[in-house]
């Protein structure tokens, strides 16, 4: 039996279902309150008769027009992310926008062009995984594509790993920007040899990822940057959304600001949003009395994929939360406040949705659960790794996998206890704890993290467990 499969593990953002969660309430011998946040909302919207899903579904296939796409920077600190998100914008700044201030909202659009025809591109410009997860974490995926910062002279490092395994979970797609590549020691060639051990295959070693060669600081491979962002897009991705109808998006930033009160980014994913639109985001609700781009311009309108910032709300959205145009004022206050309203109830029930081992081995005694999803922290490499090879060989029956959702070398981060959140995974830290705000986290969503200092003790339990055989801890 094939117990472990890795390239599915790589990209399995499967987790466990709602009812499997219900029936595990019912045998621990509670009642499990579903409340997943992201479906404790649509109720409430339906309750306004607002069903997003409905609307997207319902949309004329004639009324859905070409949208850019959203990219994130990712990769290790100092491999360049900031530097190229710099290059990419200042490349792309037009005659009639130079010498005008460019203002750091959150995030850019560019246009260039590509193939004959001027395409626009947006990047979120605040780099790393860490905001991506934390926005996946508040079910909001604005990224299309990631772009995976590694400078030739380092290679693969822990946070390459980590990004990529991160990008791979939520399912986007990635191209490889293969930077620094104007040092003496650069080495591209093994950047691509690197990342083929984690399933990305450059296209000229006949896979499917593009690689591109840059330097961020020389401005090389810029464009060619751009163009593989723009093939990858037309290649896997329909980007298209219908712009002729009420706003709904995703806020990406948000801050007080002395002057002009609470100032929030938000990225339209769907139709246009207008000066004078009454907005609920998340819990912020107000009209929109300004709107200005990433060139400190007043906009009047944005359309799809396009990034503003608003001013006009009554409070400061969270990074991540949704938001939506209403027909009148007095609705997009009542959605706010009914909101608030279910965060604080969710806070509670959260934590009993989450799973420890003890109940994974219940869940699986009774046949309620099929995969066992992991998270490896470790103090060195070579830990790591023996203890995945280890966990591969474990033999259970066919029905249940394991899978090994991300293992990297360092402290248990908060980024790790998202990542564990969203995919229901459970934590293994092997000689390292976690860091003081990754432990609240954990507390507060309920994440189980298991410490061993030595890989037979972890084998152990984890074997155990998923033999279904696992003693509760006392
Ligand atoms: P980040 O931590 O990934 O955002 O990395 P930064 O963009 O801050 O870059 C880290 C350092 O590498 C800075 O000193 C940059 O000037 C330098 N750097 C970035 N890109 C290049 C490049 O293409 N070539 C060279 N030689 N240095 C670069």
């Amino acid at each position: 039996t094939i117990l472990f499969n890795l390239g599915e593990m790589a990209t399995a953002t499967e987790s466990l279902d709602e009812a499997t969660f219900e029936v595990l309430g019912v045998e621990l011998g509670y009642k499990v309150q579903m409340v997943s946040p992201e479906d404790e909302d649509k109720e409430l919207l339906e309750g306004f008769g607002l069903d997003l899903e409905q609307e997207l579904a319902d949309e004329d296939d004639g009324d859905l027009e070409i949208r850019p796409p959203v990219v994130t920077v990712m990769g290790h600190v100092d491999h360049g992310k900031t530097r190229l998100l710099d290059a990419i914008r200042q490349t792309n700044v037009t005659a009639g926008e130079a010498g005008g201030i460019t203002q750091h909202i959150g995030a850019y659009q560019i246009w260039t062009e590509h193939d004959g025809h001027e395409r626009a591109i947006t990047f979120i410009d605040t780099p790393g995984h860490e905001a991506f997860t934390a926005m996946r974490a508040r079910g909001a995926q604005v990224t299309d594509i990631a772009i995976l910062v590694v400078a030739a002279d380092d290679g693969i490092m822990p946070q390459t790993v980590e990004a990529l395994n991160h990008a791979q979970a939520a399912g986007v797609p990635i191209v490889v920007a293969v930077n620094k590549i104007d040092k003496p020691d650069a080495n591209p060639a093994r950047v691509r040899q690197q990342l083929t051990e984690y399933g990305l295959v450059a296209e000229e070693y006949g896979g499917d990822v593009m690689f591109v060669d840059v330097s961020a600081r020389e401005n090389i491979g810029i464009q060619d940057l751009l163009d593989a962002v723009l093939l990858t897009a037309d290649a896997g991705l329909d980007l298209r959304a219908n712009p002729n109808k009420d706003a709904r998006g995703v806020a990406i930033e948000a801050k007080l600001d002395k002057g002009r009160g609470s100032v929030a980014t938000v990225l339209i994913q769907s139709g246009t949003l207008r000066v004078g639109d009454a907005i609920v985001a998340g819990t912020a609700y107000g009209r929109v009395r300004a709107m200005m781009d990433e060139n400190g311009d007043a906009v009047e309108e944005a359309a799809p994929a396009r990034p503003v910032q608003v001013q006009g709300l009554n409070s400061v959205p969270r990074a991540g939360d949704t938001f939506l145009v209403t027909d009148e004022d007095r609705m997009a206050r009542q959605i706010a406040e009914k909101r608030e309203a279910a965060a604080r109830n969710a806070q509670l029930a959260k934590a009993r949705k989450r799973i420890s081992l003890e109940d994974f081995t219940r869940a699986l005694e009774e046949g309620k659960v099929e995969s066992l999803n992991l998270i490896i922290k470790g103090d060195v490499s070579g830990a790591v790794e023996a203890l995945e090879e280890s966990l591969m060989k474990i033999e259970v029956d066919d029905t249940v996998q394991l899978r090994i959702l991300h293992r990297g070398v360092g402290a248990v981060t908060e980024s790790d206890v998202d990542l564990a959140t969203i995919d229901n995974a459970i934590i293994v830290g092997f000689n390292v704890r976690p860091d003081q705000k990754a432990r609240e986290r954990a507390q507060r969503e309920g994440v189980d993290i298991r410490f061993y200092s030595v890989i037979y003790s972890a084998l152990e339990d984890i074997e155990n467990s998923l033999k279904g055989m696992l003693k509760p801890e006392f």
